[in-house]
């Protein structure tokens, strides 16, 4: 019977290789898309457990977070720039909801993150979405709620209309071009909620910015967010 299990499972690797996204390695165990390795070299940055952290100081004068966190550093050619791109051009769905189930796990331990009440993902444009198929902050969302026992409001945030790549714009520009190009479609539901905004990536917070306004509008709403990663900007 075991062997059978085994042949079973080779021929099944044969037909669909299944491997690690960070490397390339096949010295994978069942369901995981890294290998134990790359798991073990991720960039952590220990964030979540500090106050007054790079991420809550990004926001600081812009506006009120409860808490802010990345889970990673984000550097050039680390596995971490791989992984993202796996998750942005690559169609890589399980490896992003992978990524939010070890941000869930982490976020579950931390006393700070306590009161948060729903997983808001920061919404793509209709057309980015169906180009892409998915967005990639919902499914780091799902993966959240699957470590952490927190709801996924999806559909609570929304975006207005398409922006042009801003990576070569500075902060203000940045902002301008963002202003009101986010909306709330059910405040009644957010009314005296800890929201978490998730994203994958923060690098200005610009977007982010722009999103938290929108949804801190909204009377008692208290905002927290947490990324994947953290860009130097
Ligand atoms: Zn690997």
């Amino acid at each position: 019977m075991r062997l059978l299990h085994d042949l079973r499972d080779s021929l099944l690797h044969l037909a669909y290789p299944h491997l690690c996204a960070g490397c390339g390695s096949d010295a994978l165990t069942t369901d995981v898309p890294l290998c134990l390795r790359c798991l073990s070299h991720l960039p952590l940055t220990g964030f979540e457990r500090h106050a007054y952290n790079p991420v809550d100081r990004l926001f600081w004068g812009r506006i009120p977070l409860f808490a802010a966190t990345a889970q990673y550093y984000f550097s050039k050619e680390s596995i971490i720039q791989r992984l993202m791109h796996g998750i942005k051009y690559g169609g890589a769905e399980e490896l992003a909801s992978f990524m939010g189930t070890l941000m869930g796990r982490q976020l579950a331990l931390v006393p700070r993150f306590d009161t948060v009440d729903a997983l808001v993902p920061l919404p793509l444009h209709r057309s980015r979405m169906k180009k892409r198929g998915y967005n990639q902050a919902e499914l780091l969302c799902k993966g959240m709620a699957a470590a952490w026992e927190r709801p996924v409001w999806a559909d609570v945030s929304e975006r207005n209309s398409a922006t042009e790549t801003q990576t070569r714009k500075g902060r203000v520009a940045r902002w301008q071009n963002m202003e009101g190009r986010f909306a709330v479609a059910d405040p009644a539901r957010l009314e005296g909620r800890h929201l978490l905004l998730i994203d994958d990536v923060v690098t200005t917070g610009a977007t982010l910015e722009a999103c938290g306004r929108a949804l801190l509008a909204v009377p008692g709403v208290t905002l927290s967010i947490a990324t994947l990663c953290i860009a130097a900007s």
